[in-house]
């Protein structure tokens, strides 16, 4: 097929049309969550993001296999190896098992990303699950004498590698090599200085609650052979699509881009997508930071979860976000009218095709401008003011939200329905006022007849007496 899907590639530093290893087919892969707290909706930025490019590549006629890997274990706190384990924290804090964990953030994930509209990978997968694919990877590289064994762990030797700083410019490769960072022990064992632990028998941490066996002794393995291990596990030897947020591109892309080339002996993936991050006024927003803005915060405030998607959606990705509340305010304002807009449109004037034809091809040459979501929302706005019928406004306004997953269509019948249902309890309580009045007037009580008029007048009814009658309107 013809390939004219365009994003920024951070391993080339351009915007690139992508071309698949297989023709018609993507293989996409995404740094699931890690699973010891609740996911904040700066993380929740970067799977919206991650799922309109999914669904932007299906749309435009891709066969999408997508991959997600969920952080159960090894992942530390730190970009040291010397961190603490964030599972054992969450662990401690909650009074529960590491596994009791994993399962209830994992299952609390999916249930925001449901909220969301963000859609399920196609593949789900624990690290505990592949434990196996991790030594067995682990061995082939100590083979091949990209790893070494050090101080009881086996370490990943960086200084193997002629260009490490893959994602680097060369000022930036310069600055990365003499940064060294005052707030990070350093680890005697190590080589060099980027190297970094593939399996852990030895660490500071003895009470590590999963372990498992491995030739090198007990253990558990690093933070980033996951990645590696479980997109080769299910996308095989070439990928063409690696997502995450900015701060997985040094080290964790880095170091999955070491380890997987290594042991293939050849270039893995060639496309790198990363989503900016979401900001509020106090900086980054981050797990570990102690209070942090969830879904369900939101939506105890009353806010709806599409409108946080709708807010994502208006901001380019490769642009830092800012998070306020009276931003989200002003967003719920405009899903409001967006929803009331098309709820007044009529299932009528049949189909266009040239112009829903003309109008798609706006909508998708949005998407495949460097994921133009923004853009391609202001196509809604155009076609909804255009010069064609309601019937081809509302066939473009469904088939776009196969891929905005706003919920447009189904929001706007929600909401014709309930007018239809408040317009009925409305009449029913006039005509029961009206009846009241008329029985007052019989028993000739006329202040009381009067102040039924009144009551009707402050709702926004007038009644007239005719001589067909007692009449009604709305004033
Ligand atoms: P974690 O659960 O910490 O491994 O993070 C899950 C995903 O969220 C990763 O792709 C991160 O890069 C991304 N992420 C972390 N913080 C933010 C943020 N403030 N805004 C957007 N994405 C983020
Ligand atoms: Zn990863």
């Amino acid at each position: 097929m013809e390939n004219k899907f365009r994003f920024y590639n951070t391993l080339t530093r351009n915007v690139e049309t992508i071309v698949p290893h297989e023709d018609g087919k993507i293989a996409m892969y995404t740094c699931g969550p890690t699973v010891y707290h609740f996911a904040h909706i700066g993380n929740l930025r970067s799977y919206i993001m991650e799922d309109i490019l999914e669904k932007a590549l299906r749309y435009v006629g891709y066969d999408v296999k997508r991959v997600m890997n969920i952080t159960d274990v090894g992942h530390l706190s730190s970009d040291a190896d010397t961190g603490e384990d964030k599972m054992l924290k969450g662990a401690k804090r909650e009074h529960k098992t590491v596994m009791e964990i994993a399962q209830f953030y994992t299952d609390a994930f999916f249930s925001d990303c449901q909220k969301l509209n963000i859609k399920r990978p196609d593949v789900v997968e624990p690290a505990t699950n592949c434990i196996q694919e991790f030594i067995h990877m682990i061995e082939v590289l100590l083979e091949k004498g990209y790893a070494y064994e050090a101080g009881g762990n086996i370490y990943f030797d960086a200084g193997k590698l002629d260009d490490y700083y893959v994602f680097s410019s060369a000022v930036e490769k310069e600055q990365l090599q003499i940064g060294v960072r005052d707030d990070v022990e350093e680890d005697t064992n190590k080589r060099n200085k980027n190297d970094f632990v593939l399996w852990f028998t030895k660490s500071k941490f003895e009470d590590q609650a999963l372990k498992w066996d491995s030739p090198w002794g007990v253990g558990y393995p690093g933070w980033h052979i996951e990645c590696s291990c479980i997109g080769i596990k299910h996308l095989g030897e070439y990928m063409d699509i690696h997502c995450g947020g900015v701060d997985n591109i040094f080290p964790h892309h880095t170091n999955e881009i070491a380890q997987s080339e290594s042991f293939l002996g050849h270039k893995w993936c060639n496309y790198w997508f990363h989503v900016h991050h979401l900001n509020d006024k106090s900086g980054k927003m981050s797990k570990s930071k102690g209070d942090f803005l969830t879904v369900s915060l939101l939506e105890s405030k009353g806010y709806n979860p599409l409108v946080y998607r709708l807010f994502c959606l208006q901001s380019h990705y490769r642009k830092p976000l800012e998070f306020s509340y009276e931003v989200l305010d002003n967003m719920t304002a405009a899903y409001n009218k967006l929803v009331k807009r098309i709820s007044e449109l009529k299932m009528e004037g049949g189909v266009d095709a040239a112009a829903f034809a003309d109008y798609k091809k706006q909508f998708e040459d949005a998407l495949c401008n460097d994921l133009n979501s923004s853009m391609a929302l202001t196509v809604i706005y155009d076609l909804l003011k255009a010069d064609i019928s309601d019937e081809t406004k509302l066939a473009l306004v469904k088939d776009f939200d196969y891929v905005l997953c706003l919920d447009l269509i189904e929001a706007a019948e929600n909401l014709k329905n309930e007018s239809s249902n408040v317009d009925a309890e409305l009449e029913s309580f006039i005509l029961e006022k009206i009846e009241e009045r008329a029985q007052a007037k019989k028993a000739k009580d006329f202040a009381k007849a009067d102040a039924i008029r009144d009551e009707l007048l402050a709702k926004g009814v007038a009644i007239k007496d005719t001589r067909e009658g007692v009449k009604w309107e709305l004033v």
